[in-house]
C-alpha cells in the first residue's frame, strides 16, 4: 500500500504554518486518491507534541527519520532521506511546503527519486487527462498557469498562503525509519542562524502585510506603518527605493527583485504601484491602497482604495481598528 507523503518541516521544534498548509493539501490529495496521508519528520529528535499535531491536521502516520546529523538543516542530507523514504515505501505522491528549505530540497529529491516536480503550486493536484494538474502563479503574478505531469512518482511544492490550514483529526501511528546520511551529504549544512527580526511575523508567512513606500517621506515616519501593523498583527514591508536608500532593511523589500508574497490582506501606504512592485504582491487576496494621488496606478489593482494623505488616514485607521478590536474583544 502506498500513501501521499508530506514533509513536515520543523523550525525550532515547531511546525510552522506552511507545513500545516501542506498537510491540509496532502490530506485532500490523499482523500481524492483513496490513500492514507503520511507525514515525515527529519530531525535529531521528536519535539513533544509534534506527532499529535500532525494527526490533528490529517496525518494517519508519522515516519520519523532521526539522526544526530539532522540537528541542523542540510539540503542534500534531507533530500537523500526523503528519497530513501519514497523509494523504500513505494511512495508515488509527495508534497513539500515551498519554504526556503523546501525549495532547496525539492529539485534534488526529484532527481534522486526519479520523480516529476511541480513547483510552487497553489491548488491540490487534480487527476486530469494530462495526468495530475495544478495551478500556479506565473509571469511575476501577472498570470496563472496550469502545470501537469503524468509521470510518477510526482513531487509538488505548495506555495505559502495558498491553502488555509484545516484540522482533520486522526489517531496517528508512529514509525521509525532508520537512515544515516553520508559525510558527503552533510558537508553543506546550516551552522548558525542569526535572527534579524525575532519579534515579528516573517513576511512570507504573514496573513496581513502593511507596506510603506516613498510617499512616507523618511524613516522617521515609519511609526504609523508599524502602529497599523501592530493592531492588525501584521508583518511590515516596503517598496524597493525605500530599502535602497536605507529607510528600511532590505529583507522587507517586496516586488519583482524582492520577496514575493501573497497574504490575505496587503495594505500599501504611499506606494505608487509600479509594475515591478505589483509583481511581488498582486496575488494578495485583498489589496488596500492608501495614496494621495487618485491617479496612482496602484488603485487599478486595489480591492479598496483610500485617496488621502497617509499622515492623516493611517493614524485614524489604526485608531478605528483598535477601537473596533476593543469593542469586539469578547
Ligand atoms: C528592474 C527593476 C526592478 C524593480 N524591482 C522593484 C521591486 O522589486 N519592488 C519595488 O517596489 N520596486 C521595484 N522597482 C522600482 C519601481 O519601478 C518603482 O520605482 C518603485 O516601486 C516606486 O516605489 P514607491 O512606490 O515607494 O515610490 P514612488 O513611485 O515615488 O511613489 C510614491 C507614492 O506615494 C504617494 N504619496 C506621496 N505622498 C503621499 C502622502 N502624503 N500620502 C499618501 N501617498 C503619498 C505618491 O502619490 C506616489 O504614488 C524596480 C525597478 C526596476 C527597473
Amino acid at each position: 500500500m502506498s500513501a501521499v507523503l508530506v514533509w513536515a518541516e520543523l523550525t525550532e521544534g515547531r511546525l510552522k504554518k506552511p507545513s500545516l498548509e501542506a498537510l491540509t493539501a496532502g490530506r485532500r490529495w490523499a482523500d481524492a486518491l483513496g490513500l492514507p496521508l503520511w507525514a515525515v519528520i527529519i530531525s535529531d529528535k521528536v519535539p513533544e507534541g509534534i506527532p499529535a499535531t500532525l494527526g490533528e491536521y490529517g496525518a494517519d502516520k508519522v515516519i520519523k527519520v532521526l539522526a544526530p546529523e539532522f540537528a541542523s538543516f542540510s539540503p542534500n542530507a534531507y533530500a537523500r532521506a526523503l528519497a530513501a523514504v519514497l523509494r523504500e515505501k513505494n511512495i508515488s505522491y509527495a508534497l513539500l511546503p515551498q519554504t526556503y528549505d523546501g525549495r532547496a530540497i525539492a529539485p534534488m529529491l526529484s532527481i534522486w527519486a526519479e520523480a516529476a516536480l511541480l513547483s510552487g503550486i497553489v491548488t491540490v493536484p487534480e487527476k486530469t487527462e494530462n495526468g495530475f494538474t495544478a495551478k500556479r502563479i506565473a509571469y511575476s503574478n501577472k498570470g496563472i498557469e496550469w502545470v501537469s505531469s503524468s509521470h510518477l512518482p510526482l513531487i509538488a511544492t505548495l506555495k505559502a498562503n495558498s491553502i488555509v490550514p484545516a484540522k482533520s483529526p486522526r489517531a496517528i501511528e508512529e514509525e521509525d525509519f532508520p537512515f544515516k546520511p553520508s559525510e558527503e551529504d552533510v558537508r553543506l549544512r546550516v551552522v548558525r542562524v542569526e535572527k534579524i527580526a525575532a519579534d515579528k511575523v516573517p513576511l512570507t508567512e504573514a496573513e496581513i502585510v502593511v507596506s510603506g513606500g516613498r510617499g512616507l517621506k523618511g524613516p522617521e515616519n515609519w511609526g504609523i506603518v508599524e502602529e497599523l501593523a501592530k493592531v492588525l498583527g501584521a508583518a511590515t514591508a516596503c517598496s524597493k527605493p525605500v530599502a535602497d536608500v536605507g529607510w528600511r532593511p532590505h529583507h522587507e523589500h517586496v516586488g519583482q527583485t524582492g520577496i514575493q508574497i501573497s497574504p490575505n490582506l496587503y495594505v500599501a501606504i504611499g506606494i505608487s504601484g509600479a509594475i515591478q512592485h505589483l509583481a511581488g504582491v498582486a496575488s494578495s487576496k485583498t489589496i488596500v491602497v492608501i495614496n494621495n494621488d487618485p491617479e496612482a496606478p496602484f488603485f487599478k489593482a486595489a480591492d479598496y482604495g483610500i485617496v488621502g494623505d497617509a499622515f492623516d488616514v493611517v493614524p485614524r485607521l489604526t485608531e478605528a481598528i483598535r477601537r473596533y478590536k476593543e469593542q469586539h474583544a469578547h
